[in-house]
């Protein structure tokens, strides 16, 4: 654990969390740079972002020009909707996520971006977009257009906590000082960062038990970072092998034997190979054998989550992958090209198959793990494992593990209940508290009522013997 001593809040430990954490929520509410003070006014160009102080709006114009013009183009293209029901109001926050990317001429949106679509400033209860007066002071999250509104939503008291919560973190950063910003990676500067990564699971867990209330420092901030999105899903996965014992046995070995430098230099040009690979700037890559996983039933939000991270912790921990082949798999991967069956090239260092996974599994290489996230929080993609044989295609090979989490216990329960009509399915760890889960409370808006979970809260382990 030495060098969680000596962290320090250093330039190169900003820097890492600049690169690392990245996560950036849209408040409606409060001032975009500081997300603290009450916003006075909003940018006179978009209206859609807003700042407690011209001070702030200055601060932060380097980042909001990247995107200040989309905004004003999607808040003009919508500016007097309204909604008589859910399910309009539904088709409108896709519509505006699709206009934003025609804008920007790509297919996936920021995690910033795709709050702005999904998380409107409208009223919570009605969709409408006019005289929104009546905020709910605490968490700054929601607006109503009426008081009648504000106390008609019976269902923001179970979750205003958490989104206080989840904002108060976002304006942690600002409040200590670290002023990181919403930009690419800074290729020469990863050597630096990575060697602040905890260096495998043992120092990993010692950091995450360290269970946070509210932030007070670099090491709770870390922490609570490691908590959060994609953070946690390459930590779930990884102590998921490590639970079942695969880390130390097969191909996912450390390699103790290197010296902290070679380890350290090796790391180093592996991560920023992997990002340059994966964003197409270099042709060919020498890689040792690819540890291929599929992600099933995944959304796009899933796939816009930073996979780059994904990939630098996973060549991070397990030092002799150099290239996990991200597979992702999904009906509901809208705006996702797939690749070319016959010319499997790997164009930006993921794939995507808009598919059901029982559809495609047999024309896909055999995975080292398929990993099935979130399971059925509210998402109908998960209808499909409920038939026989999509269960089936989960579990096509031999002793390849199935990672499975979910936001509830009983809802994973029932997964893992459902599958021992299938005798030859064997449970590895049954249905347990994911310690690697996400902190940070998400606002499920595929369901009526807004609602929060902590996604991937539960976890089990199963496999075909
Ligand atoms: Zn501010
Ligand atoms: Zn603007
Ligand atoms: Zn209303
Ligand atoms: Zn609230």
């Amino acid at each position: 654990m030495d060098w969680l001593m000596e962290l320090d809040a250093t330039e190169a430990v900003r820097y890492r969390l600049h690169l690392f954490i990245r996560s950036q929520q849209y408040y409606g509410n409060s001032c975009t740079r500081c997300f603290l003070s009450k916003p006075l006014k909003k940018c006179a160009s978009c209206k859609v972002v807003s700042y407690c102080s011209r001070k702030h709006q200055v601060e932060d114009w380097k980042l909001h020009k990247l995107d200040c013009s989309a905004l004003k183009n999607l808040s003009r293209r919508f500016s007097n909707v309204r909604h008589k029901s859910f399910e309009s109001f539904s088709e409108y926050r896709d519509t505006l996520a699709m206009e934003l990317k025609r804008f920007h001429k790509r297919e996936m949106l920021t995690e910033y971006e795709r709050s702005i679509c999904e998380l409107p400033w409208v009223c919570s209860v009605c969709y409408s977009k006019d005289s929104l007066n009546f905020e709910c002071e605490k968490c700054k999250a929601v607006v109503y257009c009426s008081l009648e509104h504000k106390q008609d939503d019976e269902g923001h008291k179970a979750e205003c906590q958490r989104l206080e919560f989840s904002r108060i973190f976002d304006s942690f950063p600002y409040e200590n000082g670290f002023k990181w910003e919403r930009t690419d990676f800074v290729f020469e500067k990863v050597p630096t960062h990575i060697q602040f990564l905890p260096k495998d699971m043992d120092e990993l867990s010692c950091l995450i038990q360290k269970q946070i209330k509210s932030p007070k420092g670099i090491h709770e901030m870390i922490s609570y970072y490691i908590h959060n999105d994609f953070y946690s899903v390459s930590a779930t996965i990884l102590y998921a092998l490590e639970r079942i014992g695969l880390i130390d046995r097969r191909v996912f070995t450390r390699k103790p034997s290197m010296t902290e430098e070679e380890r350290r230099d090796r790391l180093a040009d592996r991560v920023v190979n992997n990002m340059l690979y994966s964003m197409g700037n270099i042709k060919t890559l020498k890689m040792e054998p690819a540890m291929i996983i599929h992600f099933v039933a995944v959304d796009e939000y899933e796939v816009t989550l930073n996979w780059i991270t994904f990939v630098g912790l996973f060549t991070h921990w397990l030092l002799n992958i150099d290239y996990p082949k991200l597979i992702f798999i999904g009906p509901a991967l809208k705006y996702c090209d797939e690749p070319d069956f016959d010319a499997l090239t790997i164009r930006s260092g993921y794939q995507c198959y808009k598919r059901a996974y029982k559809d495609i599994v047999n024309s896909l290489e055999k995975p080292d793990m398929v990993i099935l996230l979130d399971y059925r929080n509210g998402k109908k993609d998960f209808d499909e494992f409920d038939d026989t044989s999509s269960r089936r295609a989960l579990f096509k090979h031999k002793g390849v593990p199935l990672i499975v989490t979910a936001s509830k216990q009983d809802q994973l329960e029932h997964f893992v209940n459902k599958q021992s009509d299938l005798s030859y399915v064997e449970v590895l760890a049954d249905v347990h508290k994911n310690p690697f889960a996400d902190s940070r409370p998400r606002r499920i808006w595929d369901e009526k009522c807004l609602s929060t979970c902590v996604k991937n809260d539960y976890i089990a382990i199963l496999t075909r013997n």
